[in-house]
């Protein structure tokens, strides 16, 4: 997906309806292209759309993501326009990485598999990357202050404040935004 898809993509965000929508079009069950009555009936049971029309006006505001056979009728058939639109989408539903996991995974402790679904989940989330720039570089201070592994029970002392003098007020103010960005579960 190029930046300015990407882009373009965070603005569809922030129309109402339009995660329902995508939600259903985006899951790996979905088939290439849907009917709208199947549409409507599963973001419906998502909270989307009240009624056929309004699905119409989420559609045509999600246009440039969509591939839409005989828009407009009703044998409307509707998909996303590439499978990579999907895979964007659901790695931005997935939950963010707590912050012990990015430890663990620079310190190459992972089982192989969960590694993959971290770096694919980073390849696509800024905040939890500008995350593990931070954890990178904290460890990198550790190395610098002796031991070549962060301490025993070094998460917990992150969460309690070491965090905030090892970084910066600044730091911390970013971490809270991102925390505030997090969905909710
Ligand atoms: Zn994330």
């Amino acid at each position: 997906m190029t930046d300015a898809l990407a882009n373009a993509y965070d603005q569809f965000m922030d129309q109402p309806d339009s995660v329902p929508v995508l939600t259903v079009l985006a899951s790996e069950t979905t088939e290439t292209v849907m009917s709208l009555q199947d549409l409507f009936a599963a973001a419906s049971t998502l909270g989307g759309p009240s009624s056929v029309p309004r699905l119409r006006d989420v559609l045509l505001s999600l246009q440039p993501l969509l591939l839409r056979v005989n828009p407009g009728t009703a044998a409307e058939m509707v998909g996303l326009r590439h499978s990579s639109i999907a895979a964007h989408f659901r790695s931005r539903q997935s939950p963010h990485i707590e912050e012990n996991e990015l430890w663990l995974l620079v310190d190459v402790e992972l089982a192989l598999e969960r590694q993959e679904e971290l770096l694919e989940h980073l390849d696509e989330c800024t905040p939890c990357l500008e995350l593990l720039a931070r954890v990178e570089r904290l460890k990198r201070l550790f190395a610098r202050a002796g031991g070549d592994r962060a301490p025993q029970g070094l998460h917990e002392r992150i969460r309690a404040g070491v965090f905030r003098m090892a970084t910066g007020q600044a730091g911390m103010e970013l971490g809270e935004q991102q925390e505030s960005q997090r969905p909710r579960t």
